[in-house]
């Protein structure tokens, strides 16, 4: 079974939902991220709420940013790069991050993700077996979570700088449902979100 991430209309920019776009919600004393290559402030993508991988709840929001400021520079793709940045954030008592003023923060549209379980072999045939079954363009399907990511290259899982250990898969993306409003992982390319909860690491990476 493969849990799709489907494009399911405009959300709240602050809404405390998993969605893309809008304004990530954060604990107090939160520092925007900026990119460590042009000195810009990040953009933010997308926000997950950990308690829809199931488990446990108060496993908290995995908030994801990437530099726009230079799009397709900054080493915006490679985990650790300092050209985009994940972070495990507490759910509990988070409130609407203050957007730096400027530089490339937000995408044009907050778009709510609305959850499609289907039976495929993988994350290719899922994706047109659900927009064949509900007469929606592909371009709907903003993305997968959980399971196991369906790479374009290679494995590329990080490791936990902490532990050592392979960190867990949280989420795949793609750019986005409405070019004008989406994300650039290299054009057609997926990001990918992993974690390590026990020791509050997250890591962002994208392929084309
Ligand atoms: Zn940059
Ligand atoms: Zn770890």
């Amino acid at each position: 079974m493969i849990r799709l991430m489907t494009y399911g209309g405009t959300a709240a920019e602050d809404a405390a939902v998993t969605r893309t776009g809008g304004v990530p919600l954060v604990p107090e004393g939160f520092t925007w991220p900026r990119c460590s290559a042009c000195g810009g402030a990040l953009q933010f993508l997308a926000q997950v709420r950990m308690d829809d991988l199931g488990g446990p709840d108060g496993r908290g929001l995995l908030a994801v940013f990437m530099c726009d400021n230079d799009r397709g520079n900054c080493a915006a793709w490679a985990p650790r790069s300092g050209g985009n940045r994940a972070l495990l954030l507490p759910a509990e008592g988070a409130s609407p991050a203050q957007v730096p003023p400027s530089g490339r923060t937000r995408l044009g549209e907050v778009c709510a993700v609305r959850y499609a379980d289907v039976d495929a072999a993988d994350y290719y045939d899922a994706s047109t077996r659900w927009a064949k079954a509900r007469d929606r363009p592909l371009g709907d399907v903003l993305g997968r979570l959980g399971g196991e990511p369906s790479w374009l290259q290679g494995d590329e899982t990080p490791t936990c700088a902490r532990c050592g250990r392979r960190t867990a898969f949280v989420a795949q993306w793609e750019e986005g449902h409405d070019h004008r409003t989406a994300a650039y992982f290299g054009g057609g390319g997926c990001g990918y979100g992993f974690a390590c909860e026990p020791c509050r690491e997250a890591l962002f990476l994208w392929q084309a």
